[in-house]
């Protein structure tokens, strides 16, 4: 029953989840902070959920004594802290929420265009240390001019429409073919982008293809005097191409949100050349904008991310469905009228081998299948079937039969 299931919640996950979580009946118990590896260890045994953000590593060494649970919510856009494989090989499922800051990086960027074309960042420093230093050469309005979107996906299509509200025109470029919002025009390459746009922005994942995607070509193809912004991942821009075209006026400014090594933690005094050795270079150069990864760091989007990893992993919870699931086959099926009487839904994680859905169909072959549905992702195979003319005292011994098969990785079955 909802009563019984226990939710760890560690590193200030947003109140919007706890609510979630409570209206459920669950139980919840929440940290501010990460925990010790010994005190995770310890809490890990006794919980079915558990939500983390990015300081909680998840390796095989803790999850191997996470005997009971059922999901891990992680409360942001990766997932590299968790060991996602391990953890799909006991059954555990693993939920992300990655699209739930598109918005914010959207803004970032809008903000990041006007701040270079008005060299804000320069003007700002140079206050700060006492110098007055008004100027309006190579300053520029941004109405009318044309906003290079690469990659038209959450966060570059939420740009077009902000951009083009500003009055920019929007041109973009993607693998895919996508309609265009507002007025913006798909280009078929990415020469014909670099060859129009005074605003060149980067919103690619980091793939093998998207690997230096911006170097000295492509910079060569940019208009003079346009700009770099880049606020995906660190590996899609060559930064050392870039320092020599900004250092020939061919680039007259660039804006980083994300970079090729970026520290694990906040920290002073630690991001110089120990990390990077371009950073020195990229610094002394007037119109640079550095930020340290901050494109989805609003309270909205913390919010956000805390409502949608939240349901996502009730419904796991109280109906087995895992789509959206960063590790497990993604099966769903319609909610389950679970005060029908005599019906339960069984969920049935097992190794992708032969001879399985005989195996358990041959326990099942007594009752009422109502509804099944299986698929597989590598070698995790996920099975969720409903079935009527159960009776209680039936539940139990389905249970014990299940748990007995061979392929067996994680049983529950919900009544
Ligand atoms: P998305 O998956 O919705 O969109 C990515 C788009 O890029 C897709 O349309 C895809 O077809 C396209 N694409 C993929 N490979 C391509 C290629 N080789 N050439 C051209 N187009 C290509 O992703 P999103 O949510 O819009 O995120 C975009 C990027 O922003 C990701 O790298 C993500 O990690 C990053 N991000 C950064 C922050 C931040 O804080 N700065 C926050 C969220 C996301």
């Amino acid at each position: 029953s909802p009563g019984d299931i226990k939710i760890l919640l560690l590193e200030n996950v947003n109140q919007s989840a706890t609510n979630i979580f409570q209206e459920q009946g669950y139980q919840v118990e929440s940290y501010n902070g990460a925990l010790t590896e010994d005190c995770l260890i310890e809490k890990i045994k006794d919980v079915h959920a558990i939500g983390i953000r990015s300081k909680t590593k998840l390796t095989a060494k803790i999850l191997e004594h996470a005997k009971k649970l059922i999901v891990i919510g992680c409360f942001c856009i990766g997932t590299n802290q968790v060991d996602i494989d391990y953890a799909a090989s006991i059954g555990v499922a693993v939920f992300k929420s990655p699209f739930s800051n598109s918005r914010s990086v959207a803004e970032l960027v809008i903000a990041e265009i006007i701040t270079l074309a008005r060299q804000i960042g320069d003007r700002s420093i140079e206050l700060h240390t006492g110098t007055w230093n008004k100027v309006s050469s190579r300053c520029w309005e941004v109405r009318g001019k044309t906003l290079g979107i690469i990659g038209y996906g959450h966060i570059g299509s939420q740009l077009s429409v902000l951009a083009e509200s500003l009055g920019m025109h929007v041109l973009y470029y993607d693998i895919v073919t996508i309609m265009p919002l507002g007025t913006a025009k798909q280009m078929s390459t990415l020469n014909e982008l670099l060859n129009k746009a005074d605003f060149v922005t980067c919103h690619v994942p980091a793939t093998p293809e998207t690997k230096n995607m911006l170097s000295a070509p492509q910079f060569s193809a940019m208009k003079d005097g346009a700009y770099v912004i880049n606020a995906s991942r660190g590996t899609v821009v060559d930064i050392s191409s870039l320092l020599t075209v900004m250092k020939a006026e061919k680039v007259a400014g660039a804006a980083f949100d994300v970079f090729p090594s970026e520290p694990a933690n906040n920290a002073s005094g630690v991001y110089n050349d120990t990390l990077n050795n371009w950073t020195s270079e990229l610094i002394s150069l007037p119109n640079v904008i550095l930020t340290p990864h901050i494109g989805g760091s609003t309270e909205e989007a913390q919010c956000v991310i805390g409502n949608e990893v939240a349901h996502m992993l009730s419904k796991y919870i109280n109906e087995g469905t895992s789509v959206s699931s960063v590790n497990l086959p993604e099966i769903s099926l319609k909610t389950l009228a679970l005060d029908k009487e005599n019906t339960v839904r069984i969920l049935y994680i097992h190794k992708n081998i032969p001879g399985v859905l005989k195996t358990v169909n041959d326990i099942l072959a007594d009752h009422n299948i109502d509804k099944q549905f299986s698929d597989s992702r590598d070698n995790i195979a996920y099975l969720m079937i409903d079935i009527s003319s159960v009776s209680q005292d039936e539940i139990k011994q389905l249970y014990d039969s299940l748990n007995q098969t061979n392929a067996k990785i994680s049983v529950r079955i919900l009544y």
